[in-house]
């Protein structure tokens, strides 16, 4: 796909970060996902400096205005590290638009943007994950205040944000049941810690079970007004849709070259297994599909661009995220299988994407979830606006 000069430009500077990345992705692996804390700083600093934090930041808000294409291809260069080095190219909660006061501004959102403070989300609890609307968590009003109580689970990047966004229904008023979303300082009295479980990738961004009993906020910390819950959460889920398949993209670039590379100069029963074919046929469908998925995503960013019907971009996302993140993991099972014993150990680039990969099928809507959005968007509207 044709990219212009400008979009060259901010992929190579990205590439270019990335490169500086990887080196540490062992380190990270053997260390809980940790990096030393001033080799972590010094990845914050240069993705300052290089543009590369809060890069879905309109100007308005502070941030640098990026379009949607060039989000997807510094994104996509982001999914060729493991460990999640590369969450240090931050995404603000872009979403919050214009409903976002001057003091929620001031208080969070610029801080945010500028990489000073980081935000967490609580959503999804033990009993309501697909099925959002199923959240038990309620928020009560008190004279000038809101009372939360709830349960959540998988909050990621818990151990290292200042707030967490809060969704619940409101317990009772006029507009019981419907959903809310708050900003909650992690100090606030009555929000807890719960629980730090264990999961199957090593990354630093830890994702707790938190428990909210009888946390006190003021009315100013409501985003939006009351009812306004879901609409910032389907808001978010297409941009991280898009932006999933955006690097699951980058991942399987790194894994074929990878496993290309080891291939050229394995060798067995004193051949080049890159002289077979049955390592070959991996190689070429894995590239073939890369292809696919990266059109996919690069095709529904420049319509995102264009201004394309919101509906059609729900289902777009929905189809990029779906496609890329299951590419991305036949990759990551093939580059495994072409590494043999070496791509079971820990140290190996594709054994680390084989497991970290895997939650890209299930976060932000599972597969399962994706079609069924896709299958309701087909039968409202029939093929072309979505895939013509
Ligand atoms: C590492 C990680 C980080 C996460 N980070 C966050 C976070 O920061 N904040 C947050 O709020 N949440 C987070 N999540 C939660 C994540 O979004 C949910 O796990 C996901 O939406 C699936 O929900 P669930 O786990 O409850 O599965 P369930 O909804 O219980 O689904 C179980 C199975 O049933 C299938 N299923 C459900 N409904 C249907 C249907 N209608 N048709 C067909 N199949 C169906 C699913 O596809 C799945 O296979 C995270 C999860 C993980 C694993």
């Amino acid at each position: 796909m044709d990219l212009t000069s400008r979009e060259r430009q901010l992929q190579e500077t990205a590439r270019a970060f990335v490169d500086e990345l990887i080196p540490w992705e062992v380190e990270a692996e053997m260390n809980r996902g940790e990096l030393p804390p001033d080799v972590a700083a010094k990845h914050h600093d240069r993705a300052a400096d290089l543009g590369l934090i809060s890069i879905n930041m309109s100007q308005s808000m502070g941030g640098p205005g990026y379009t949607m294409m060039e989000q997807t291809l510094i994104q996509e260069q982001t999914g060729r590290v493991t460990n999640a080095l590369g969450w240090v190219v931050s995404t603000g909660p872009s979403w919050i638009g214009e409903v976002v006061t001057e003091h929620q501004m001031k208080t969070w959102i610029r801080p945010t943007v500028d990489g000073d403070i980081h935000e967490c989300y609580a959503i999804t609890e033990a009993g309501a994950g697909s099925d959002v609307d199923g959240i038990q968590a309620t928020a009560r009003r008190d004279e000038d205040e809101y009372v939360l109580n709830g349960e959540k689970w998988h909050v990621t990047s818990a151990n290292l944000a200042s707030y967490v966004f809060f969704q619940a229904k409101l317990a009772e008023g006029p507009n019981a049941g419907r959903h809310v979303l708050f900003f909650v300082d992690m100090d606030t009295p009555g929000v807890e810690c719960a629980r730090v479980p264990e999961y199957t990738h090593t990354y630093g961004h830890h994702h707790w079970e938190m428990r909210f009993s009888d946390v006190r906020v003021p009315v100013a910390n409501l985003v939006g007004t009351e009812g306004d819950g879901m609409s910032f959460s389907h808001a978010w889920f297409r941009y991280e849709r898009l932006m999933i398949a955006a690097r699951c993209c980058g991942a399987a670039e790194r894994l074929i070259t990878e496993a290309t590379a080891f291939a050229e100069e394995r060798e067995a029963y004193g051949e080049r297994i890159a002289d077979y074919q049955a390592i070959q046929f991996m190689l070429a469908d894995s590239l073939t599909e890369l292809w696919a998925a990266r059109l996919m995503t690069y095709e529904t960013a420049r319509s995102i661009d264009a201004g394309a019907d919101l509906k059609a971009q729900h289902a777009r996302c929905s189809m990029a995220k779906l496609y890329a993140s299951e590419m991305a993991n036949r990759v990551a099972d093939r580059a495994v299988q072409i590494f043999g014993g070496r791509g079971f150990m820990r140290e190996n680039v594709a054994e680390r994407f084989y497991r970290e990969l895997r939650v890209d099928r299930i976060w932000e809507g599972t597969s399962e979830i994706q079609r069924v959005i896709i299958a309701d968007q087909l039968r409202k509207r029939g093929v072309s606006p979505i895939a013509g």
